[in-house]
């Protein structure tokens, strides 16, 4: 019966990204920060800091183009450049942010994602009024945590950056609008293995920055646990924690421990949620309606370290399990 419960709320779910439209997601007045290509990388961290924010997309104003999204991983790429060739620190400090990608023609300046070795970012986007379904499926393949609302604008016919809706936005519409199906969810997450709980990538307080962003890039992940001794989790560092240690181009401040660097913290930072094996779907969906998470870290009763759950990890199981259709579950 339980699973049969679980099956219609899952069911319930999906029905309703099917008729919902990503542009359902937006709230009635937002605010979106867009930056010209051509700004210089170092500008462009204190412009998200001062307005909170941890991406924006990007603008071509020659070719009046969307050019790809700004994202912690692209610092985190620029951070890369600089520990390969740490002889370039000035030249490091002039690049823009039209540098860090290969844009094809237009391929004169520096490449840093070419340089360093890792696979240029798809800039993939969706139109605002195709089914939300249709943005979940193309984040879980591409492995984007956000994906860009593009329009075309009638009577132009430019490209316009309407939104930029994340993983996040899409499981709190779900949580918000959706609790006839999401109080059905009531397998616990150990029976459902909802989450990653071996080969766990974690860090001390005592590690250095950099060593956190190598894990991070190695195991292709946007959070590394912060435990002590006994794996009692302590912190968690993020990629987006990556933001306030560069500002200002202060590259040698990445051999500070990790300890440090999370004491500069936002002073709105959301906190971190934590999470049983034993607790329910249903009640991860409840976290999510009143929270912000952006992950939950899953410990034992004694605070130690057992999983984590990612939000595309909810996002797949939600939009893929129990699906028959094998060959839409790669990537
Ligand atoms: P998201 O794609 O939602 O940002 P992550 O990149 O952090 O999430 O996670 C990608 C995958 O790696 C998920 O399946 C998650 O369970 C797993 N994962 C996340 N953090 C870690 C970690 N520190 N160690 C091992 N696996 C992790």
């Amino acid at each position: 019966a339980l699973d049969k419960e679980q099956m219609q709320g899952l069911r319930g779910i999906r029905e309703f990204l099917k008729v919902r439209t990503s542009y359902d997601v937006l709230p009635l007045s937002f605010r979106l920060v867009v930056l010209d290509n051509d700004l210089l990388i170092r500008k462009s961290l204190n412009i998200l800091l001062q307005n909170g924010i941890v991406s924006a997309p990007l603008w071509d104003s020659r070719s009046s183009t969307f050019a790809g999204l700004l994202t912690s991983t692209d610092y985190i790429n620029v951070i890369q450049y600089y520990c390969q060739f740490p002889d370039e620190i000035d030249q490091v400090d002039q690049f823009r942010l039209s540098s860090l990608r290969g844009s094809g023609a237009k391929a004169v300046h520096l490449d840093i994602e070419r340089a360093i070795g890792v696979l240029p970012l798809e800039t993939v986007s969706v139109h605002p009024m195709r089914p939300l379904y249709e943005a979940c499926r193309r984040m879980l393949k591409t492995r984007a945590r956000r994906i860009p609302l593009v329009d075309v604008d009638d009577e132009t016919g430019r490209e316009m950056v309407v939104s930029v809706i994340t993983q996040y936005r899409i499981l709190k519409f779900i949580a918000v609008n959706n609790e006839k199906h999401t109080i059905l969810l009531k397998k616990g997450l150990r029976e459902i293995g909802l989450g990653t709980y071996t080969k766990l990538a974690t860090a001390s307080m005592s590690n250095s920055v950099l060593d956190v962003i190598h894990l991070m890039v190695k195991h292709n992940i946007s959070a590394v646990p912060i435990v002590n001794a006994e794996n009692k989790v302590l912190n968690v560092f993020e990629a987006v924690d990556v933001i306030p240690c560069i500002k200002g181009g202060a590259y040698d401040e990445l051999s500070s421990s990790v300890g440090d660097a999370l004491s500069k913290r936002a002073e709105d930072f959301p906190g971190i949620y934590i999470c049983s094996e034993d607790d329910r779907l249903d009640a991860v969906f409840e976290t999510i309606r009143k929270s912000r998470v952006h992950r939950l870290i899953v410990v034992d009763d004694d605070n130690r370290l057992r999983g984590i759950i990612s939000l595309s990890d909810i996002l797949k199981y939600v939009l893929l399990y129990g699906e028959e259709d094998d060959d839409i579950r790669g990537g």
